[in-house]
């Protein structure tokens, strides 16, 4: 395919197709890309873009600093550096801010100068692109029975065993003593919170339960009961946690370290989540979510607790941090409000200056290690439900989370 820019010859990118795309294209002189659609390979090529708003920013897990570099694909930055994790951020444009790579800036600016002046208007189309029909809906084809997304699915029979960590029933001997809440620390200075989880309902027989933005609060007596002794911080349920980042246990060693100085600890499972090169982004990947470590910040309920930022939804309507109480004590809570930036002055119609709405904090799980583990079983369910893929190969232990949830309730 011949670039309809500046003529160069343009090169296919090596990226099996989706139902949304056959084939993507690029120029190697002025960048330009065109896409192909469908079986008669229609072509769409995005217009021109200024050079602040044409690239993703970089992410990857091998540079200490990925997103002050433009992501160029396949796995490179616009300066050159190559790292095999690297892949464009979700979460916003690459260009003219403090700190951006000097030499990405230079080649966005060489690459920007290439395209015609006469070319900078009116070029390029996007096409109304239908997705091709899924192969799972060809007419006449028989879903096997525990194919997950329709009313029909069966699911198999889950199989519990000594060591599964999702429990057949709550633990015997731990009735809830205060029903819809859980406290952190303990005695009189214990801090109540309101208990709940979070997230897309997960259903085997709806695809459309499959809908990240919506986030239906469910009380944690519906969620599936886990034998929390065996979360004893090493992820032996995750496998392989990989080494240590060089470039990301900076970042931990600096929020244990203000924490010690309060006379408090970082939570080693806490530390294995941000800094361990498998674990690292293992939420961000599963979910599209923003592990984003930060802190310590003052709690708003005590002046002598702490919290750390964990995780961020994409558009930061909800964040979870881990709650350390002044006794030694931590819990991971979630919250709407984003407490590592100043929310600034905000004023009502009249132009009355309107106060902070109160910081409601809710528990969510005793660890970072049961975070990662419900989280990482809700993201794997949803992502099956809505490929539908058969029951019968999920994961035993994500099999019984999902046997749970789906039985009937009295
Ligand atoms: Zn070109
Ligand atoms: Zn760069």
């Amino acid at each position: 395919m011949r670039c309809e820019v500046c003529g160069h010859a343009m090169a296919k990118w090596d990226e099996p197709p989706t139902r949304w795309w056959r084939e993507t294209w690029e120029c190697p002189w002025c960048r330009a890309t065109a896409t192909t659609h469908g079986p008669e390979l229609r072509v769409s090529r995005p217009p021109y873009a200024s050079w602040e708003t044409r690239w993703a920013r970089a992410l990857s897990d091998m540079l200490p600093e990925p997103e002050r570099h433009a992501y160029a694909h396949p796995r490179r930055t616009l300066c050159g550096i190559e790292r095999p994790d690297l892949s464009s951020s979700p979460f916003g444009t690459w260009g003219g801010a403090d700190g951006d790579c000097p030499e990405c800036t230079a080649e966005a600016l060489a690459i920007d100068a290439r395209w015609p002046e006469q070319l900078r208007e009116g070029f390029g189309d996007f096409l109304g692109v239908e997705p091709e029909p899924d192969p799972l809906d060809a007419p006449g084809r028989v879903p096997p029975p525990d194919e997950l997304g329709r009313p029909e699915t069966e699911l198999p029979q889950a199989r519990w065993s000594p060591h599964t960590r999702v429990l057949a029933a709550p633990p015997p001997g731990s009735p809830d003593p205060d029903p819809g809440y859980r406290t952190i620390g303990a005695g009189p200075s214990a801090v109540r919170l309101p208990a709940r989880w979070i997230g897309a309902v997960v259903d085997p027989y709806r695809r459309d339960a499959y809908r990240w933005p919506m986030f239906p609060e469910q009380p944690l007596d519906t969620l599936p009961p886990l034998d929390e002794a065996s979360f004893t911080g090493d992820y032996a349920w995750f496998g392989d946690t990989g080494e240590p980042l060089e470039y990301r246990t900076p970042v931990t060693d600096r929020i244990a370290a203000a924490l010690a100085a309060d006379g408090l600890a970082l939570p080693a499972d806490f530390t294995a989540l941000i800094t361990r090169s498998r674990l690292h982004r293992c939420l961000d990947r599963a979910s599209g979510y923003w592990t984003d470590p930060h802190g310590p910040l003052p709690s708003p309920l005590h002046p002598d607790d702490r919290l750390v930022l964990l995780l961020r939804e994409q558009q930061n309507c909800y964040l979870w941090y881990l709650y350390l109480h002044r006794d030694g004590s931590s819990a991971v809570v979630r919250t709407d409000r984003d407490l590592t930036a100043d929310r600034g002055e905000r004023y009502g119609p009249d132009g009355a200056p309107v106060p902070p709405s109160p910081i409601e904090l809710v528990w969510c799980a005793p660890s970072t290690e049961v975070f990662a583990y419900r989280f990482l079983a809700w993201a794997t369910l949803l992502h099956a439900i809505e490929g539908r893929r058969r029951a019968a190969d999920l994961d035993p232990e994500h099999l019984a989370y999902l046997a749970h949830l789906a039985r009937p309730r009295a």
